[in-house]
């Protein structure tokens, strides 16, 4: 009798445990179907996220701006004396030295004030220039960064519209003021079609690596091309027939100021690395 009770609790504590342990993997089963999904959708959904967001129309912001000054000083600074080997041979040999010293003043008045718009940036630059720099240069640079600040507004982030309406005015205001026009031999021949061409891509789909990428490409084109004119505007004209054959100064550090811009939003671009695809099987 003993022994039937004792095989029956055996049996019984058996079957116990062989239904806890059934009931633990299905319970594990089902948090694991419950689970795996979730994950996944919540990593698809976050990889769309990303994706979206990287694919958002690259603008120019504050930061952007103060990068593309910075550069600028750096590639203004590296061709100085470049710059006024050029003026030396139709100018007063001084465009090399009053770049440089009106970079060097922006930079250092953009360290030490937070400006947190495109515009401000602009403003402050265009303010340097007309306080900090002598010549022709720098009224006319001055006014240009100043019309471009004004048009540019309180935006925070300007879309490639809205640069290229700052671009296009910054080349009235330095028309204004120089009362240049193109094949005169002035910073104009490259800030002209550099303009048109910036317009050009933009209109025909283009962003703004690629804009300002045609912008410095057409301003250096138009630097080449002043070596064949014959100046028509300030100091050079003095000496007219003999400027033919050599390049305009203000085209040149025109070129150097594009160059960054455009450095510096392809730079920008390339930052913005989308995450990489999901795989399937992920769970
Ligand atoms: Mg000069």
């Amino acid at each position: 009798m003993r022994q039937t009770y004792a095989y029956l609790a055996v049996t019984l504590a058996g079957g116990l445990l062989a239904a806890y342990a059934y009931l633990r993997a299905t319970k594990g089963r089902a948090a694991h179907r419950r689970s795996g999904p979730s994950r996944k959708a919540d990593r698809r959904a976050r990889a769309a996220e990303e994706s979206s967001r990287s694919l958002l129309p690259l603008t120019l912001d504050a930061a952007a701006a103060r990068s593309w000054i910075c550069e600028a000083a750096s590639l203004i600074d590296a061709n100085a004396h470049y710059l006024t080997h050029l003026d030396a041979v139709i100018g007063d040999a001084d465009h090399g030295t009053n770049m440089r010293r009106g970079f060097r003043a922006v930079v250092m008045g953009l360290s030490e004030a937070p400006l947190g718009t495109p515009g401000a940036v602009l403003a402050a630059t265009g303010q340097a220039f007309i306080t900090k720099v002598g010549g022709a240069a720098g009224p006319l640079y001055g006014a240009g960064f100043r019309c471009a600040a004004d048009a540019l507004g309180d935006t925070e982030h300007a879309s490639a519209d809205e640069f290229g309406v700052a671009l296009r005015k910054a080349l009235v205001g330095i028309q204004d003021l120089g009362a240049a026009t193109a094949g005169d031999k002035t910073m104009v021949d490259a800030w002209s079609p550099a303009v048109a061409a910036y317009e050009r891509v933009i209109g025909t789909g283009g962003d703004l690596v690629q804009a300002t990428r045609a912008a410095a490409d057409a301003a250096e084109r138009g630097l080449r091309a002043t070596a064949e004119m014959q100046a028509r505007k300030g100091r050079a004209s003095y000496i007219g027939p003999r400027t033919i054959g050599h390049e305009d100064p203000g085209a040149a550090s025109t070129v150097l100021i594009l160059c960054a811009l455009s450095t510096t939003l392809a730079t920008s671009a390339s930052e913005r690395v989308a995450p990489p695809p999901l795989a399937d099987g992920w769970t």
